[in-house]
């Protein structure tokens, strides 16, 4: 008989783990308030039109065969009745599904650290409606600042665009955006875009805190050499709907603000009764077990191996979704995960990040790189990591496109 595995999530490790399990023996049941499977990594690239939205997702209702979908929220679990309470994410109507297996990969939420006016008053940039929203903000900005009533004042501040938090995300966004200024703004505004500026606010000593020491330098060599302003060691407080008020004391006005600094749990991941580690991800076994819990199962970044805390990566989570599929596959004949191998082991296999104006940086096992060839390399690899060939020529198409006709410029 046909065993009932319900996933909650549709993101890399979700995604990866419905690819590879074999559905002749499983009847899988996504839940997920997205109905699509989200190729993150060339999110910031999507911010400014050098890829597509739709490029860079894939819908999962048809991503396996027989596949049940519900674009819901999971609020509720109850174990012993084996049981999610689901809200629809269109509608809010509450209903149950039932599960034989589960598997919790719900991600990780924004995290604010509890600062005063940060919900209210940033964007963030996790899923397409925040990049679509970005785009849109980015024009209106420009589109306001050309107004000859605006004050030069007001001009200044609604071009000033501020990202908090130096990691991957808000150094690529960073990155794109000066890009996008340089290339096409700078066509369609001209003047303003001389007034326009770009602040990058980190409270540790550097950017890019998980890359090797040098390459994080270049980063930030890069940055300035395009006048993109570096803050290191300049903690936020507050934010403010036009101002970002910072420890010391200072007050910066904005006219978009982009928050990246990092992953907290989620409500329902907080919800629920299981172990967790400080950060409040949910403590697993090495087959992904909830201790206590038979046939419930967590991973990508809401969960993690008691023995190991990984990085909240795709990288990480993509290799766990392939492990647990081929991992159900072997539990068809034999069914408990101990008789079936080794707990996951991570291979690590290098970070990458695009710096803008046609440099990237590879930190990687075997050697550390940056500059023009190490961009060509990062988009080679990123081409290969989409996940479907559709994502892979449209993505293809994009660059071709923006490089022979630029970007699209044009709101609506
Ligand atoms: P991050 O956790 O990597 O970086 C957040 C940064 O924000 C940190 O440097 C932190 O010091 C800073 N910060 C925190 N609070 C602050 C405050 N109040 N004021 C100013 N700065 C503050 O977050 P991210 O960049 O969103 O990435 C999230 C995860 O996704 C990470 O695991 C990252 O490695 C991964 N990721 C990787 C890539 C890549 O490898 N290319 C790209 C995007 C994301």
């Amino acid at each position: 008989m046909k065993r009932n595995l319900v996933i909650l999530g549709t993101g890399f490790a979700a995604f990866s783990l419905i690819k590879k399990i074999d559905t002749k023996h499983y009847d899988l049941t996504v839940i997920s308030p997205r109905n699509h499977f989200l190729f993150t990594p060339l999110l910031p690239s999507s911010t400014v039109g050098t890829v597509e939205f739709r490029s860079i997702i894939e819908p999962i209702r048809t991503a396996r065969e027989g596949l049940t979908f519900f674009q819901a929220i999971a609020s509720k679990l109850d174990t012993a009745n084996k049981t999610v309470q689901c809200r629809n994410a269109v509608s809010d109507e509450v209903f149950d599904v039932k599960y034989d297996w589960l598997l919790i990969t719900v991600g990780a939420a924004n995290n604010t650290f509890g600062i005063e006016g940060v919900r209210e008053n940033a964007m963030f940039l996790k899923e397409v409606a925040d990049a679509r929203s970005i785009r849109t903000k980015i024009i209106d900005n420009f589109e306001r600042a050309a107004t000859p009533e605006v004050s030069q004042e007001e001009r200044s501040r609604l071009l000033h665009f501020v990202i908090v938090g130096g990691g991957p995300t808000g150094v690529e966004f960073a990155a794109e955006l000066a890009d996008f200024l340089e290339e096409e703004l700078a066509e369609s505004y001209h003047d303003l875009v001389k007034q326009a500026r770009i602040t990058l606010v980190e409270a540790l000593g550097q950017i890019l805190n998980s890359f090797d020491a040098d390459l994080s330098k270049y980063a930030s060599e890069v940055f300035k050499r395009r006048k993109i302003s570096v803050l290191t060691n300049t903690p936020v407080k507050e934010v403010k709907p036009k101002l970002l008020c910072l420890k010391d004391g200072s007050e910066i006005a904005y006219g978009l603000l982009v928050w990246s600094t990092g992953y907290t749990a989620t409500d329902f991941i907080k919800s629920l009764p299981f172990e967790k580690d400080k950060a409040g991800r949910i403590l697993t076994d090495g087959y992904f077990r909830v201790p206590n819990e038979e046939n419930i199962f967590a991973m990508g970044d809401c969960a993690r191996p008691e023995s190991k805390a990984f990085p909240q990566t795709s990288q990480v989570a993509m290799q766990e979704g392939k492990y647990l599929g081929k991992l159900f596959n072997r539990m068809i004949k034999k069914r408990t995960p101990e008789n079936l191998g080794e707990p996951f082991e991570y291979n690590h296999l290098g970070m990458l990040a695009y710096i803008g104006d046609e440099k990237a940086l590879a930190d990687l096992p075997v050697a550390k790189s940056s500059g023009f060839a190490t961009w060509i390399f990062w988009r080679s690899a990123y081409l290969t990591r989409l996940v479907s060939l559709k994502n892979k020529v449209l993505v293809l198409f994009d660059w071709c496109k923006a490089a022979l006709f630029g970007r699209d410029v044009s709101r609506f």
